[in-house]
């Protein structure tokens, strides 16, 4: 078996390089993402490993399926950079559903805690010698609300850590689950919306969830709302949001994700002129922090990644059936076998 490994990176081939050894699968590693110009490199492999920002459109399949390079394994859970009913037929798509939903969910509390708490400006004051505190004063998270836009498995180990914080949290999820905890409540997005001083993203990019915060979102919501984004960055109207920072509706921003990453996030910009005005303004602005992606790099999650990745390929080829197959209809596992797939 041969992989053609996409977008990679120092961090991934450690422990990539030790699961595919066990397994007997050669990795060839390219630092170029998957897209229509690069996708010949795949010719004589038999898969792709690709990332969040690697494109598998209908483009990329066609040629993925001349070549015969039979699957597609994102090392990653969200799949919205894959055309799933193109892939129907031609490519397994086979994904890693949840490799550390602790790293996600503890990143996004970093990013809350240091925005509220000020420690981003704190941290660059003492480096300088300035002791002062002014402008500093934070809030307590304590008795707070928290709005939790998807309540699957990073959604639910950031509640948890919320009601560690004595939150309250208002969730919303198409599939709500169960809940046993009183201070937790599955409400309508209006009702979220308008009574949450904290909102935090955990769904996945869909049509459905596209823009879910926009500006008339951001209209109903609180003044000084705190926006929390560590899941896709197009669930976000970034010109919505900029604009609802500059009229001080929004109090504050921490962004893991944005709409026009791909070209940008894990890669070192910094001798570069920053195109996209959007981004650079966001940044620029004392109340938004952004991070390029990192919510889920741990070294627990890289193991995980890793070990299920190589895992779903060997099941794929050797058993021809993998339990982290997408199905093309629901976007869930193969065989979910749910109402909303069959
Ligand atoms: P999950 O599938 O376990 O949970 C997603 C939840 O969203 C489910 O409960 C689902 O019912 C719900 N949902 C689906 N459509 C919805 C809609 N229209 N409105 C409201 N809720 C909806 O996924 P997860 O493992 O918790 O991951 C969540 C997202 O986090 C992923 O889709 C991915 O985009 C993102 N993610 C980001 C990073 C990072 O490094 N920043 C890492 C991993 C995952």
């Amino acid at each position: 078996m041969k992989l053609a490994f996409f977008d990679a990176k120092p961090y991934d081939k450690p422990s990539f390089d030790r699961y595919a050894q066990q397994k007997g699968i050669k990795v060839k590693y390219f630092e170029t993402k998957l897209n229509e110009d690069t996708v010949d490199l795949a010719n004589g492999y038999d898969g792709v490993c690709v990332f969040v920002n690697d494109t598998v459109n209908a483009a990329v399949i066609d040629r993925l399926w001349e070549m015969k390079v039979g699957i597609v394994a994102l090392r990653c859970a969200g799949f919205n950079n894959v055309d799933m009913k193109h892939a129907h037929g031609k490519v397994h798509v086979v994904r890693v559903p949840a490799y550390s939903p602790y790293a996600v969910a503890e990143h996004t509390m970093a990013l809350l805690l240091t925005s509220i708490r000020r420690i981003h400006k704190a941290y660059i004051r003492t480096k300088d010698f300035n002791f002062s505190l002014s402008g500093l004063t934070g809030f307590d998270l304590h008795g707070k609300t928290v709005g939790v836009i998807g309540t699957g498995r990073i959604g639910r180990v950031f509640v948890d850590i919320c009601r560690g914080f004595g939150m309250k949290v208002l969730a919303y999820d198409r599939y709500p689950a169960p809940i046993t905890d009183e201070a937790v409540r599955y409400v309508p997005l209006e009702e979220l919306f308008a009574e949450s001083d904290i909102i935090s993203l955990h769904c996945p990019l869909t049509e459905d969830t596209h823009h879910i915060i926009d500006a008339a979102a951001l209209e109903k919501c609180k003044r000084g709302v705190v926006i929390l984004n560590t899941s896709r960055g197009a669930l976000v109207d970034a010109e919505a949001l900029l604009f609802a920072i500059k009229s001080r509706k929004v109090g504050a921003a921490c962004l893991d994700v944005y709409e026009e990453e791909s070209d940008l996030f894990f890669e070192d910009n910094s001798g570069h002129i920053l195109e996209d005005d959007t981004l650079a303004r966001l940044i620029s602005m004392p109340n938004v922090i952004v991070t390029s992606h990192q919510a889920f790099l741990t070294e627990e999650a890289l193991e995980n990644i890793a070990e299920t990745t190589v895992q779903n390929i060997v099941d794929l080829t050797e058993n021809g059936q993998c339990a982290n197959e997408l199905c093309y209809r629901c976007g869930d596992t193969k065989d979910c076998k749910t109402e909303r797939c069959f």
